[in-house]
């Protein structure tokens, strides 16, 4: 396969008052041309910070990459300048967050806040480039779109704004859109038709997405692979079906038992707290498995060594000693 994003070992760390917090410890994680791949686990996994990570957009210090590597088409991204790295965040890699007013900019209408991306790639006069806004906002259906470039971003609704961001992360078309929760803020019937527009435009652009999500179902609904993180850790790797058919990993099978069952709408919204227990100190972590003092089936070799990721079939891998 074509290898878009290769992340080998990264390891994101944050120093603080009391300490140094791995966040980041030990990830790897690979997304190849084309394909969908979640990226799950509770808050507070390294999810968010490993998909920072990639566009350097991790406050340094506090952070600091104390190792790893972040292979993009096969050229490390950590040691690039600053200027190189906004060139492949204007062209090749794009971000949407859970809030888009994190991104967008109150004081300037969304059309000039697109127009400007547009501009960036095609030698355009500025009224060509808001005409490509209005196609861009018209593309994730937004209506009335050659009125509404106009408009600034407080005048939209959630969902709308959402689909503004899409239109604003799509006009640079970019290799890799990395999604992080980009639906958690929304209602439910808006989840849905934001997912259903992603896969769309998936599809138009042939772009890759790494999704990062809290919910099992919207990763069942949307994603090829899966990854899941623990306490900064990758525990398991599958295909899909894999991981919701046979989930290796306790945490993972926790994960899946955590999911409503009754209406597929609610299990988007379901929060993965249903595991006693909660997440271990990244400041001090345990030894061993960092999921021990959860699992039920922890035993003495468990706390000994941090158990690697084991291919356990094709393309499935996972890291437990059982
Ligand atoms: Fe549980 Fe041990 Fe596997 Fe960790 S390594 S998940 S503690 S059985």
């Amino acid at each position: 396969p074509d290898t878009l994003l290769d992340i080998r070992g990264l390891k994101t760390w944050f120093k603080t008052e009391d300490g140094m917090v791995r966040a980041v410890d030990g990830v790897d994680l690979h997304i190849d041309r084309g394909e969908t791949v979640g990226v799950v686990g509770e808050s507070g996994c390294g999810k968010t910070v490993t998909a920072r990570s990639v566009l350097k957009l991790i406050d340094m210090p506090p952070g600091r990459f104390e190792a790893g590597q972040i292979l993009w088409q096969g050229r490390d991204l950590i040691p690039l300048e600053q200027a190189e790295m906004n060139r492949i965040r204007a062209r090749e890699i794009a971000i949407i967050f859970q809030e888009p007013m994190t991104s967008l900019n109150p004081v300037y209408t969304v059309g000039d806040q697109i127009a400007e991306v547009i501009a960036l790639h095609q030698k355009l006069s500025p009224r060509q480039a808001m005409a490509g806004a209005a196609e861009m906002l018209r593309l994730v259906n937004i209506p009335n779109p050659q009125k509404r470039v106009h408009d600034y971003p407080h005048q939209f609704s959630g969902g709308m704004r959402q689909r503004v961001m899409i239109a604003m992360a799509l006009s640079c078309q970019p290799k890799l859109l990395i999604a992080d929760e980009p639906t958690t803020a929304l209602d439910v019937t808006i989840q849905a038709q934001i997912l259903e527009l992603m896969q769309e435009m998936k599809e138009k652009f042939g772009m890759a997405i790494m999704l990062i999500t809290h919910a099992m179902g919207v990763v069942a609904e949307t994603c090829q692979r899966v990854t899941v993180m623990y306490a900064g850790k990758v525990v398991e790797e599958a295909p899909v079906e894999a991981l919701f058919s046979d989930p290796r990993h306790p945490y993972t099978q926790g994960l899946i038992r955590s999911i409503p069952r009754i209406d597929r709408a609610v299990s988007r919204q379901a929060r993965l707290e249903s595991i006693q227990g909660t997440v271990p100190s990244l400041l001090n972590p345990p030894a061993g498995c960092r999921f021990a003092a959860r699992c039920k089936y922890a035993m003495d070799i468990c706390t000994q060594g941090i158990p690697p990721l084991k291919e356990v079939a094709p393309g499935h891998r996972v890291a437990c000693v059982l």
